[in-house]
């Protein structure tokens, strides 16, 4: 099998990307209206249509799935979130946001009243709860529940030490500064356990939501 190869798409704030294997996955969506930004990326790299197997989102925050309706409306692909998560997405509301700091906290005020309206009747097709197996999606890869940031966080870990992990881990101000645990986090406990699994399953490039990727050893622990 081929390398897989990652292609990280900027949108606005969110990255979206296309994990290309022998077929292709599509992770994240960015806000609404950004499809667009997604097809042209296909198009540069040579990604049909045809080619999307899945389109995984990472966790229920708006500017991490607010065009997967939009998208799924171009793409016939099946989307998959984790079930803690899923009901956010399918009812186009923000999953709760708990900062840690001042800042976090005035973001709340506007983030948590964000909705998606335009939703065409779609909804999560895959509603996982232990792991997603991506073998039958064309990818040498697995998805796996990665909760803190939200109950239904969940990241794609791929060979040569590579995941694909949404809001678990960002820079002090989303795009540059030291990376380290998201400023709205809704369980401490569990996201050190899941930086456990990144750990365990020898993670050395993170693919974040936000910014460009992130070597685990640059991570501020405390
Ligand atoms: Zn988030």
């Amino acid at each position: 099998m081929a390398e897989i190869r990652i292609v990280r798409i900027p949108l606005r704030f969110a990255n979206s990307y296309l994990v290309i294997g022998e077929r292709t996955i599509i992770v994240d969506s960015g806000d609404p209206g950004f499809s667009q930004g997604i097809l042209k990326a296909m198009e540069k790299n040579e990604v049909k249509k045809t080619d999307i197997s899945l389109i995984f989102i990472t966790h229920g925050h708006v500017d991490h799935y607010g065009s997967v309706f939009e998208l799924r409306r171009k793409i016939e692909a099946p989307i998959a979130i984790h079930r803690l998560d899923a009901l956010y997405l399918n009812q186009g509301v923000q999953a709760p946001l708990y900062p840690l700091n001042s800042i976090a906290g005035a973001i709340k005020l506007v983030g948590k009243h964000l909705k998606v309206k335009k939703r065409y009747g779609i909804e999560a097709d895959i509603e996982f709860k232990q792991k997603l197996e991506l073998e039958e999606f064309g990818v040498k890869g697995l998805i796996l529940p990665t909760p803190g940031h939200t109950l239904g966080s969940a990241s794609l870990f791929l060979p040569n030490g590579r995941a694909i992990t949404g809001d678990l881990i960002v820079r002090q101000y989303l795009f540059r500064g030291k990376p380290r645990c998201a400023p709205f986090l809704h369980d401490r406990s569990k996201f050190i356990k899941s930086m456990n699994i990144l750990k365990g399953r020898g993670v050395k490039t993170i693919y974040p939501g936000h910014g460009a990727p992130i070597n685990t050893s640059d991570i501020i622990t405390s």
